[in-house]
């Protein structure tokens, strides 16, 4: 074989390789295609309570419960059912603060195709069938914030406030 030969072997194989190569990048890109999640559905609003789906599990069905677990927190509607809380910036304050998991709430978010994962996007206080807009404010920096704190521009403690639904209606 002369060395031009050798060449030119060398380089048709090294072309029937990335040929090779290609073809199969392609077909990952049309399996990814297919294997696309479906739609997600209209946002929900929801009435419930914060519960830890394991001690909820446990008093249900009789679980296994480990006194020192870690909760997992998730949404149990008025109606009995069960979601897992996706935890986001819009759902700090269900993880982080006892005194709103202690609320009746009013959730509104996206709960995804195949699951029970509850993505919240607002959170409302619900008390004696009043509606309440829920959230934190630094009385120095006058700012209303979704999470818990420290308040974003000063780094000072923020407060949790309700608000009567009506009163945001008048401005
Ligand atoms: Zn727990
Ligand atoms: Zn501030």
């Amino acid at each position: 074989m002369t060395l031009i030969q050798r060449a030119a072997l060398q380089m048709s194989i090294t072309l029937s390789l990335l040929a090779a190569l290609s073809c199969s990048v392609m077909a990952g890109v049309q399996g990814l295609t297919v294997a696309s999640p479906p739609a997600i559905d209209q946002e929900v609003e929801l009435q419930g309570r914060v519960v830890c789906l394991p001690e909820r599990m446990h008093q249900l069905y009789d679980t296994e419960l480990e006194p020192n677990h870690q909760h997992v927190y998730g949404f149990q509607t008025s109606d009995g059912q069960l979601l897992l809380l996706l935890r986001t910036k819009y759902s700090e304050a269900l993880f982080l603060d006892e005194r709103v998991r202690a609320k009746e709430l009013r959730l509104k978010g996206r709960i995804f195709p195949k699951s029970h994962i509850f993505e919240v996007t607002r959170t409302r206080s619900v008390r004696n069938g009043k509606v309440f807009d829920l959230y934190y404010y630094c009385s120095v920096c006058s700012i209303e914030t979704v999470s818990p704190g420290p308040c974003a521009c000063c780094q000072g403690p923020v407060e949790l406030t309700e608000r009567p639904l009506k009163e945001r209606s008048k401005h």
